[in-house]
């Protein structure tokens, strides 16, 4: 899976016309709306800050009331104080059963443990409090067993499955009714026994059982019935005889369920067409945990079986599958049984999919493999990027592996409503059409997410389909590898989509992100569903392709990386693995007389959590190196003894620029001592930063390197320049180096030509004003636009607003216009407005290039006649990247009224689709006039949230990020601690939680240190 927006960069816009003083008169565009003359934008914030709410509260508040939304809480039972600021520890009683199991546990003591007796020496079996950790190993076995809905004990107590059944296949037959949005299915489970049991345990949601009989190898079919424990998703059957290891066993389940109306399950869909008409189609979305809301089945990874999947359809829709159509037959009433081939690989339940549409696709044969896209019929045209693209890479990732992809087809499918980027179902992949269609017209840069997404999920069919982690907490193993192909494949398959300064920048956000002591380490336990959701995020997909990457350039020659994990997947094709068997296989694997181990360097990246701060001290030819972990919140109660195995790369004056110049040192202990000759003026550690550490110079080595670059930015290659520009950002951050240190480097900035080094620093220095902004620093964030045009102005100058061919040049364009018309500055206004009026005016002729589209439409937004087009634009144009663009510029407005009806009409879902809502809620929120609104509108709107986004879910990581990444105050730390307190199970625990407030915090910190700084110097 790829999620959505984990590929893009933060958007560069700040804060458009915030001071237009008055808003303008508000067209009716929802009449029930209330009709609201906001008095200021300004006016809603004062009293937040601080020193807290002053006399204009009241009108604040009311203001806020007026719109439906309930402004900052300042109920004292939101102002929890006792909330902790680490991930509470699992309480001591069970949470997750209900009172009433607690009661009956106590009644039925006797019998649970009897029964307990009998099932704990059950191979493969252990029992723990339902719903607890062990918190106490030389504790007894507590096993408290819970209560099915029909009463009777459920046999079963844990989260994970047993291990004594195992499936084998599955025929599953579905009939979805598309008018009544529901279906009804029958699965035929066939199982074989591993060891002696009388259970059978397996995962089941929001299905209703109609009918299950079992058969026992020979015997007769039988009746059973089916126990349900819902907490869990669970169901089992429980024999009177005991199954013999050898044996096997078929259970069939018919059952009747409602299409789902989230992203996830097998839910419905919907599309308009190109006559007006509202068409209907239903998919699935499985990973992680929703196979088992659309049949029956053993739903973790490690249960891998064959699937033979029958679908009914009326005769005007398609079916796809996993596997090819065998055969397609009509049934007595009217509808038609498409009956797809049995698949010829084991595959786990996450992977399985089926669509019911009206789409239309594309076909070309690669090698022995079918390649198809699929879009809604009027989209048909944006495909043939896609086949061409994912055709090209299909060869290369068959050459590359050396393994062919197993399957005679392989579809990509766009599905009008889709929250993930893409998902990597075997056979059948499933795209946002954002990640997928592109006109023959689209800029490069529309082509390279398109490009980046098809590759990820290409990458997949080898890394997480034909080898899969055993469980989530190794998800790494799939999305670190695929992320990490991604971009390797893309380099060499499409040179000219320049992808390297993409993976850069991803590399420095899951750098700053693994900062924060709420971050986790690579490989981690995951206990609940929620874990398993919050294991999607940057560390698992960002920082493990920045660890591979580091390794892959330690690893000697260019082959043995390749080697090694050729050597994993066919050591272990068709089976589940964890990170150690990876990393014994890329150290079996050797290339050179010099053995590398693997396991021994790459532990102590995945293992731990963070990463090290490598700090420089030289003395003449003598260069020491120390290492510590780089942890933001540092203090005596959070100090770590972490070591880490650092492949150290270093280049000097002497050489710095080709990878002829690299010279290497392994770091394993806290310090260490390398020698450089005498002469050598600099030193550049973390080579082009491949590497995943930080690196501090000390005053005499920053002033060296910054000497170097104001006589010629050449001396290093551009991503070691935005290198040393993120480190130094961050080292500020930690309070390791003063701002005023930052700001000398900045200014070799002025001779600065490449995208890499100014969109980093463009995007840090952002990052500052934001936060100056929403504080009201009012003159400070006046010298800091001044400071901001001052360094880059004549760069924003030169930039042009015709086609640009050049990838590179495209990202440096869009990050210093979209920063100059954010700060106002006037010939960028001039040529934004000028751009948009030539655009409307086309009547579709003209194209604004894809990179400019971010700049323009913002800038159109702003004023009240252009969003009135913008809006009337977005709702009919068919072009998916373009419209995607619109809303970003809908939702950057200032406009307070115009700012909550786009938050509602995103959460209803008619005319901006929910699963947008994330990206207008990180909009709305870079904007000085919304960041309020939406804080208030994700705490009045939380139920709804987490109904349509999984707690834990990327999208909710976003939501809570982008909502709180810019408070800087006390009281807005109590306030967001006090709301995701009361919400308990309800999302308290989440980790993007313990982030947002540990953000919150730094910020607060940065500030209080470094306000009388920028006082003085900017
Ligand atoms: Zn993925």
């Amino acid at each position: 899976m790829i999620e959505n927006s984990m590929f893009e960069e933060e958007p560069d816009v700040v804060d458009l016309a915030k001071d237009s003083a008055a808003f303008p008169t508000f067209p009716a565009l929802d009449p029930d709306e209330v009709v609201y003359e906001p008095r200021s934008s300004r006016l809603l914030v004062r009293g937040l800050g601080e020193n807290d709410m002053d006399e204009d509260d009241e009108d604040c508040e009311s203001s806020a009331r007026l719109l439906g939304m309930s402004f900052m809480n300042r109920s004292s039972a939101h102002r929890s104080s006792s909330f902790p600021y680490t991930r509470q520890a699992p309480p001591r009683s069970c949470s997750r059963p209900s009172a009433r199991t607690t009661i009956v546990c106590v009644l039925f003591l006797v019998i649970v443990a009897s029964m307990s007796m009998v099932l704990y020496f059950l191979p493969g079996c252990t029992f723990t409090k339902a719903g607890c950790r062990k918190t106490n190993k030389t504790t007894p076995f507590e096993p408290v067993y819970p209560l099915s809905t029909n009463g009777k004990l459920f046999p079963w107590a844990q989260f994970r499955l047993p291990r004594s059944v195992r499936p084998v296949n599955y025929d599953l037959t579905l009939n979805p009714d598309l008018n009544n949005m529901t279906f009804t299915g029958r699965t035929v489970i066939t199982m074989s026994v591993l060891h002696n049991t009388k259970i059978i345990v397996l995962h089941s949601a929001h299905l209703n059982i109609t009918k299950a009989t079992f058969k026992l190898g020979d015997q007769e079919t039988r009746d059973v019935t089916i126990l349900e424990y819902q907490t869990r998703q669970q169901i089992a059957v429980q024999l009177s005889e005991e199954m013999k290891a050898g044996q096997y066993c078929v259970l069939t389940l018919d059952y009747s369920a409602s299409l789902s109306h989230t992203y996830d399950g097998f839910y419905n869909s919907s599309y308009i067409d190109k006559d007006g008409n509202k068409r209907v189609l239903a998919a699935t979305q499985f990973e992680p945990l929703s196979a088992r809301k659309a049949f029956p089945c053993f739903d973790e990874p490690a249960f891998k079986a064959t699937f033979l999947v029958k679908i009914s359809r009326k005769p005007n829709y398609m079916t796809l599958s996993n596997m090819p159509q065998a055969k397609s037959t009509p049934l007595p009433n009217g509808l038609m049984q498409d009956e797809f081939e049995k698949t010829s690989v084991n595959m786990s339940t996450y992977l399985v999919a089926f669509i019911v549409a009206d789409f239309t696709p594309i076909s070309k044969n690669v090698s022995e493999t079918l390649v198809s896209v699929y879009s809604v019929p009027e989209k048909k045209e944006h495909t043939d990027y896609a086949l061409d693209t994912a055709s090209k890479l299909l060869e290369f990732y068959n050459s590359f592996f050396e393994i062919n992809y197993p399957l005679k087809k392989l579809d990509l499918v766009a599905i009008p409503d889709f929250l993930a980027g893409a998902m990597e179902n075997w056979g059948l992949i499933t795209f946002r059409e954002t990640t997928l269609l592109v006109g023959n017209q689209s800029s490069p840069l529309e082509k390279q997410l398109v490009a980046s997404v098809i590759a990820h999920e290409l990458a997949h069919q080898w890394f997480g389909n034909l080898v899969t982690m055993s469980w989530w907490n190794d998800l790494w193993l799939n999305e670190g590898f695929a992320t990490y192909m991604q971009y390797m494949s893309l380099q060499t398959v499409f040179p000219t989509l320049d992808i390297g300064n993409l993976f850069l920048a991803v590399r420095f956000r899951a750098l700053d992100k693994d900062a924060l002591n709420s971050s986790h380490a690579v490989s981690t336990e995951v206990n609940n569903p929620e874990q398993v959701e919050e294991m999607f995020d940057s560390v698992s997909y960002e920082k493990g392709a920045s660890i591979l990457m580091m390794l892959n350039t330690w690893l000697p020659g260019k082959q043995q990386f390749r080697k090694g994990i050729i050597q994993y997947l066919k050591q272990f094709s068709g089976l589940n693995t964890d990170t150690d068997d990876l990393w014994n296989s890329l150290t079996q694997v050797s290339v050179s007389a010099q053995h590398h181990n693997v396991s021994e360097m790459m532990r102590s990246w995945t293992s731990q959590k963070g990463f090290p701060l490598v700090t420089v001290s030289r003395k003449g030819g003598q260069v020491n190196l120390t290492q510590e972990h780089f942890l933001l919140t540092s203090d005596k109660a959070t100090y770590t003894s972490s070591l880490w195995n650092i492949p150290v790369t270093y280049v000097t004056d002497n050489c710095s620029l080709g990878p002829e110049c690299i010279q290497m040192f392994n770091l394993k202990t806290k310090s260490g001592t390398l020698e450089l000759p005498e002469s050598v003026k600099w030193l550049k550690l973390n080579y082009r930063n491949t590497g995943f550490y930080i690196v501090h110079y000390g005053d005499e080595g920053w002033a060296a390197l910054k000497d170097a670059l104001s006589s010629n930015v050449h001396v290093l290659t551009q991503e070691d320049r935005a290198s040393l520009i993120h480190n130094i950002f961050a080292l500020s951050r930690l309070g390791r180096v003063p701002f005023n240190s930052v700001l000398n480097l900045l200014k070799y900035m002025s001779n600065e030509t490449e995208s890499c080094p100014v969109t980093e620093a463009l995007l840090q220095l952002n990052v500052i004003y934001r936060l100056l902004d929403k504080r009201q620093e009012d003159s400070l964030v006046a010298r800091m636009k001044q400071y901001i045009l001052y360094r880059f102005g004549s760069l924003m100058d030169k930039q042009t607003w015709g086609e640009e061919e050049s990838v590179s040049k495209q990202e440096l364009r869009s990050a210093l216009l979209g920063s100059a018309c954010s700060l106002n500055r006037e010939n960028c206004i001039q040529q934004a407005k000028a751009r948009f009026k030539d655009y409307d005016e086309s009547n579709g002729t003209l194209r604004i290039p894809g990179d400019l589209q971010p700049v323009v439409f913002t800038v159109a937004a702003q004023s009240n006649k252009d969003w009135e087009t913008l809006l009337h634009m977005y709702q009919t144009v068919t072009h998916d990247a373009e419209k995607r663009q619109m809303l970003r510029g809908l939702a950057s407005t200032q406009d307070a009224r115009r700012i909550v009806w786009i938050l509602k009409a995103a959460l209803r879902g008619d005319i901006i689709q929910t699963q947008e809502l994330p990206l207008v809620i990180s909009t709305v929120c870079n904007g000085f006039t919304g960041y309020l609104f939406a804080w208030d509108f994700i705490q009045e709107n939380w139920d709804r949230l987490i109904e349509k986004f999984p707690l834990g879910s990327y999208a909710i990581q976003t939501i809570i990020k982008s909502a709180t990444s810019q408070f800087s105050t006390q009281a807005h730390l109590d306030r967001v601690q006090g709301f995701f307190s009361s919400l308990k199970e309800r999302g308290s625990q989440m980790r993007s939680v313990q982030e947002a407030l540990e953000t919150i915090r730094l910020n607060q910190r940065w500030m209080d240190k470094n306000l009388p700084t920028l006082q003085k110097w900017l």
